[in-house]
């Protein structure tokens, strides 16, 4: 997955460019640019590249997601629809905003499942957001139907998923917003970054005031922008930006990669009958970042995750037992432990989670393995590796 494993000539002249003009800021300095606007750049080509209609570079991810529920008008006390199989940045973005997080079980694809999505539905639930873990989808038809039915916007976490698609569709581009992350250990990275996609002019129009102070980016004199509506700052930096516009336009060669070598894997780990592979849904195609898998049953899976590691095969992960992505961990979520003091709509509406029964993502998470696909390993390394998981693998089963 990581994008930083191949840094090369065209990154570095991107960042030349800025550092020769000196302008490491978005927007204003039009004098001293030299023509260079990467940020803007980065937009056109995103939002080219996910047949989106606009393309809203931000900070980070985090900030890509707090912007996309603040552009359609999310805060305090709307549900958001999340599932138990994230990144503590899905709550935290909601949580900022003064919105609930509602967690939902997952199913088999390892992201939200419908069913439970449609139960847990309620007057006050504004959004679902699917996150797309590990490269690839939720059923979003299904999702999408339910979000129509109830009048709900859906928004795509697609994070870790840049480059699959649906239907033909890239992946981001479905729901009404779609966020993506170039963090240092993305698929395609700013160092840090992130990016809000929509066919929305409303939404577009509110995230680029939004995070930048609520500044309305009309005119040339910066001092003289009108302000709308209360923002904050969640501006990318030119030097990121040149970056991501370099990684960007290595997008299909990283994927080219990462599809290879998950398909060498898939094809030896699948001499193993006990092994089933995470289900992704008809119509959909993974970005390859991860492949992830099930065994028979939790006890073999922590065993098999365990001598994987022994044996020397890293990026193998174990999600069930990890503090970043999974309920179990988020105690700081569940105990609701904040440094400042809450508002009250977080205060009386967050579920009680110690009560709440997620005993069907346990039941696929507590199975699931996930290895990490990168992109610096050669075909030749890839088969190594892969003949060394299923003979780890094989000794348990
Ligand atoms: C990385 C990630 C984020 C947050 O992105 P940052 O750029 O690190 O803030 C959000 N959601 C998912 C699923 C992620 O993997």
């Amino acid at each position: 997955m990581p994008g930083f494993e191949l840094f090369g000539d065209k990154e570095k002249k991107q960042v030349q460019d800025v550092l020769d003009s000196g302008v490491l800021m978005r927007y204003g300095f039009d004098g001293m640019r030299n023509g260079h606007w990467k940020t803007k750049e980065l937009e056109v080509a995103l939002a080219s590249r996910m047949q989106s209609q606009y393309a809203h570079a931000v900070s980070s991810g985090t900030a890509a997601l707090t912007v996309a529920l603040s552009s359609a008008g999310v805060g305090a006390g709307d549900e958001v629809i999340l599932p138990t199989f994230t990144f503590v940045a899905s709550f935290e973005s909601i949580l900022a905003l003064g919105a609930i997080p509602i967690l939902v079980d997952i199913d088999d694809t390892l992201t939200l499942d419908p069913k439970a999505v449609e139960k847990a539905v309620t007057e006050r639930t504004k959004v679902v957001m699917p996150v797309h873990m590990c490269g690839s989808m939720a059923d979003l038809n299904a999702l999408q139907q339910i979000c129509d039915q109830h009048g709900l916007l859906l928004l795509e976490d697609a994070c870790q998923a840049i480059g699959g698609s649906y239907h033909g569709k890239p992946l981001g581009s479905i729901g009404d917003l779609g966020c993506f992350s170039f963090d240092y250990v993305k698929t395609i990275t700013c160092g840090e970054g992130g990016a809000v996609i929509t066919n929305s002019e409303t939404y577009y129009e509110n995230a680029h005031k939004y995070s930048d102070h609520g500044h309305d980016h009309i005119g040339n004199d910066r001092g003289a922008e009108a302000h709308p509506f209360l923002g904050y700052n969640f501006r990318i930096s030119e030097l990121n930006a040149a970056v991501g516009l370099a990684q960007l336009s290595r997008l299909d060669e990283f994927l080219a990669i990462q599809k290879r070598n998950y398909t060498i894997l898939r094809e030896s780990l699948s001499e193993i009958p006990e092994i089933r592979f995470r289900r992704v849904p008809e119509g959909g195609e993974e970005n390859y970042s991860f492949l992830s898998f099930f065994l028979p049953s939790e006890e073999l899976t922590q065993k098999a995750h365990q001598a994987l590691g022994a044996n020397g095969i890293d990026g193998c992960f174990y999600w069930y037992n990890n503090n970043w992505h999974y309920y179990k961990k988020w105690e700081h979520l569940t105990q609701l432990k904040s440094l400042g003091k809450l508002p009250q709509e977080i205060l009386d509406s967050l579920p009680d989670y110690s009560q709440a029964d997620f005993s069907a993502s346990d039941k696929w998470m507590g199975r699931t393995i996930s290895c990490l696909i990168k992109l610096g390993w050669s075909k030749e390394e890839m088969k190594l590796r892969a003949q060394k998981m299923v003979s780890t693998i094989q000794e348990l089963v």
